[in-house]
């Protein structure tokens, strides 16, 4: 692929406002490979940023941390990358010195920065990053597939969170990106059964299509005559998943339908003011609450793999595809929400 001397980036300056620049294309350092950015996902979190109501990511700075595309150059010292791989990103940039780093578990280094929210991220051509961050996909795997690596690795750390055991019959909450990657996961790992609960008929219908073992619309039926339904009583689950986020109101549903000794792990983003009442609970059933955050490279390789197998699938998952250069448009679905949409994807070729 040919390499350029200037490239188009698109900058958030403040809160509400993406302007387009032109800029140097950065040049792969020590350890560095460059890449030719093809593809980048709408981060369910980037409105937030978009807005500069992130807690950890003010602007200026250039989002996107959902992307792939091919390596058009490798720096000094990198051996197991070449030009023109195609690759996907893990976006954590770590000190790669705190005992966690030293783990590989870059989710939890003492001052880890996401790429695209704290420091400058894909919303643009060309990006040169550490080799290590970069991750090379099966030839099978599409491109749009590879920008979603990232979304789906949120969802296979809190499976993996969960200590999934073949008896397991596990309910997730939230049927978006998350959610059905998270729902994909589990029976990846080998549950007996996975539901998903929405309100949402079309999220509930693509879960379903990518293999959920049953849905409960709560439009149409409680969780206790959904649940009654799928496993024979409202208290048959082993495993939570909570993947909507909020001030609380699901927690305090999966706990009050937790069987006593159950383990519930909390994907979700909760909001500040997050206020939990059944929280008594947790020590009177004994139940485990779990958090889960981001991804480490483990997951990164294990999706990459899962995908590559067509064990993790994204089959209609985007519902939205723009070119970079209307980014403003895709900026304004997912802020203003004019249309229903699950993953919004951005074409840099
Ligand atoms: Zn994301
Ligand atoms: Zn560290």
């Amino acid at each position: 692929m040919e390499r350029k001397k200037e490239m188009l980036l698109a900058r958030l300056v403040e809160p509400g406002k993406l302007r387009f620049e032109t800029a140097p294309v950065p040049e792969a350092g020590k350890g560095q490979v460059l890449i030719r950015i093809l593809r980048c996902g709408i981060c369910g979190s980037d409105p937030t940023t978009f807005k500069g109501m992130h807690p950890f990511c003010p602007p200026p700075v250039v989002m996107g941390h959902e992307f792939s595309g091919v390596i058009v150059e490798v720096g000094e010292g990198v051996e197991e990358l070449a030009a023109g791989r195609r690759v996907t990103v893990l976006p954590h940039l770590t000190c790669g010195e705190c005992p966690r780093c030293l783990e590989h578990k870059s989710n939890l280094c003492e001052t880890v920065k996401c790429i695209g929210g704290q420091a400058d991220g894909g919303h643009c051509e060309y990006i040169a990053l550490d080799a290590e961050m970069v991750y090379p996909i099966p030839d099978s795997m599409s491109l749009e597939s590879a920008a979603m690596v990232e979304p789906a690795a949120v969802g296979y750390h809190g499976a993996m969170r969960a200590g999934l055991t073949p008896d397991d019959q596990v309910l997730v909450f939230g049927a978006g990106t998350i959610g059905i990657f998270t729902m994909q996961a589990c029976k990846a790992l080998g549950a007996k059964a996975v539901y998903i609960t929405d309100m949402d008929k079309d999220r509930l219908r693509l879960a379903a299509s990518l293999g959920a073992g049953g849905v409960i619309d709560q439009g149409e039926e409680s969780l206790e005559e959904g649940l009654t339904r799928l496993c024979g009583g409202p208290h048959g689950i082993d495993k939570f998943f909570e993947c909507v986020g909020g001030k609380g109101a699901v927690l305090d549903k999966m706990i009050s339908l937790a069987r006593r000794g159950t383990t519930l792990v909390m994907i979700g983003i909760q909001s500040e003011g997050c206020h939990v009442e059944k929280l008594p609970f947790l020590g009177e059933h004994e139940l485990s609450l779990l958090g889960s955050n981001m991804y480490d490279a483990r997951d990164y390789a294990e999706v990459i793999a899962l995908m590559g197998e067509g064990k993790i699938r994204t089959e209609g998952m985007i519902t939205h595809t723009y070119k970079f250069g209307r980014l403003m448009e895709a900026f304004d679905l997912a802020v203003n929400k004019r249309e229903k949409f699950m993953k919004i994807m951005l074409e840099m070729d």
